[in-house]
């Protein structure tokens, strides 16, 4: 008999990013036997994601242009060491056609879609146009941009107001504007657009119907390139401010147990992927109305912020399979009936911001410290003397947890909460904590609106209960002593 020896498949894997989601793909690539490659810059020489990598590589610099965001440089360090794959993580390159085309022209495996599937869906206008030609419902409005202020007013006149002007380049929930009447797009269309030019270097327009409080509903997409193409359930995320998201869960609470939605919207985001043959994981975002009507929003080319949630609920590891689909690996996923669901899971994002303006706030990490309740995750880029600085994203951490069900999910998210202490920097811990102990959140009765309409950032309080923190804080020492 004949034993098959393994192949010698490791492969050498560079992150061409840092923070947590540098971690949490190196932690991946380990796994699969592959070496993670490490990048760090002038300004983060002890960056978290360092410690789990196998090789360090130094890119010089300390902004992001000259770095992170720095195609060439990034290519020339890939070349140096031998690498075979690049993944991007989220933000920086990692929706950047040019940067996956150049990584393909000269022999490495850009861990994402392919170079077209990221062009079409790059572009709000684009992929809406693509949307609707697959029998994908979107927002009523434009799908090409919208060349003068005279246009954009005879569509909304024509659509109704309120409507949304918004970046066709835009993403991190910039480059939007809501306009309540024709006066207010004649106002707003010229510097939307400016700003627009100026952040994504495309000042092109679309025009759409602003639905009133909608739901933000995503589905998670996992296709390899031999044609298979699943859906890995759904996640909420309309608890969002500035039109970014700060918590998020799955399943989502608005759908709740009506299957036949939940069937519906998985099912368009698989028909709107196949379409564009995509071939990696993404996501596409769907707006939902009060009706449970839905419309196309846009699709995310690359591994999302809150991918753990569906990772919890679905015991899918998806960074492995996003790898092992970008080189071309079996995914071990015999059909979609093999993906199934149970309990909730909720994220936070732990953001180096003022709890109650909610803006971003840099500054010195002095002291980190968790006293987590059995299960929690929390994918993070702390440690002591980490500086936040305005360059890189103010999520400094994710927070999950599960329950079998959401309000065991939500309990647990409150006792994660009270147990992490970050010194030294704002964060808005304080204001999640609101959330979680806010009555419509705790029903799962809220829409995109919910920041603003009920305002939980206006009870976070500003005093500081010593007592509970040196009871948590005693817990932590006792743990570590062993008691
Ligand atoms: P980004 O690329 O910045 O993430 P999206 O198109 O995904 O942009 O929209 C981000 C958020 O803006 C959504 O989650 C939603 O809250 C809000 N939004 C976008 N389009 C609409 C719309 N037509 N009506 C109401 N809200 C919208
Ligand atoms: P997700 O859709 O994964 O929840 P976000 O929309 O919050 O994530 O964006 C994730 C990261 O990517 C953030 O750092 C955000 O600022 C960045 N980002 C997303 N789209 C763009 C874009 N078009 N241009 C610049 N940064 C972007
Ligand atoms: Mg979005």
């Amino acid at each position: 008999m004949m034993i098959r020896q393994p192949e010698n498949t490791s492969r050498r894997v560079m992150i061409a990013n840092r923070g947590e989601i540098a971690s949490r793909v190196a932690k991946a690539c380990r796994e699969l036997g592959h070496t993670p490659i490490g990048l760090w810059t002038d300004n983060e020489p002890e960056a978290t994601h360092l410690q789990f990598c196998d090789e360090w590589v130094h890119l010089e610099g300390s902004t992001n242009a000259e770095t992170y965001l720095n195609p060439e440089k990034i290519l020339k360090v890939a070349k140096e060491n031998n690498v075979d794959a690049v993944h991007p993580g989220y933000g920086f390159l990692s929706e950047n056609a040019d940067f996956a085309n150049l990584l393909t022209q000269n022999g490495i495996v850009f861990i994402g879609p392919n170079v077209e599937a990221i062009k079409v869906m790059g572009d709000k206008a684009t992929s809406k146009k693509l949307a609707n030609e697959a029998g994908v419902p979107t927002v009523p409005g434009t799908d090409g941009a919208v060349p003068t202020v005279e246009k954009a007013i005879e569509i909304s006149n024509e659509i109704g107001y309120p409507v949304l002007l918004k970046a066709v380049a835009g993403g991190g929930g910039r480059g939007m504007r809501a306009c309540a009447n024709e006066q207010e797009v004649r106002d707003n269309f010229e510097a939307v657009g400016r700003e627009s030019l100026a952040a994504f270097n495309n000042g092109d327009l679309l025009v759409e119907k602003l639905i009133v409080n909608p739901r933000h509903i995503e589905v998670q997409i996992l296709a390899d390139k031999k044609g298979n193409t699943f859906h890995f359930f759904e996640r909420e995320c309309s608890v969002q401010r500035r039109h970014q998201k700060i918590i998020e869960e799955a399943p989502s609470p608005f759908i709740g147990d009506d299957e036949e939605v939940r069937q519906a919207i998985c099912d368009t985001a698989v028909k709107l992927a196949k379409a564009v043959n995509y071939d990696s994981a993404g996501t596409v975002e769907f707006i939902m109305a009060e009706d449970k009507s839905f419309y196309f929003l846009e699709m995310n080319t690359r591994i999302q912020v809150e991918h753990p949630i569906t990772e919890e609920i679905t015991g899918m590891d998806l960074i492995v399979c996003m790898i092992q689909a970008a080189l071309g690996d079996e995914l071990g996923i015999p059909n979609q009936e093999f993906i199934t669901r149970s309990g909730h899971a909720i994220e936070c994002r732990i953001c180096a911001e003022d709890p109650i303006t909610m803006l971003p706030a840099p500054g010195l990490v002095t002291g980190f410290e968790t006293n987590f309740p059995q299960g929690t995750r929390f994918d993070n880029c702390l440690y002591k003397g980490l500086e936040v600085t305005p360059d890189f994203d103010q999520v400094v951490g994710k927070l999950v947890c599960k329950g079998i069900v959401r309000d065991v999910a939500v309990r647990k998210m409150r006792a994660a909460l009270n147990g992490l202490f970050i010194e030294g920097l704002k964060t808005n811990i304080p204001l999640l904590k609101e959330i979680l102990r806010e009555e419509n959140f705790c029903n799962g009765n809220y829409s995109t609106a919910y920041i603003k309409e009920v305002a939980p950032q206006d009870r976070v309080s500003t005093e500081f209960n010593h007592h509970r923190f040196y009871t948590i804080l005693a817990g932590v020492e006792a743990r570590r002593m062993g008691i």
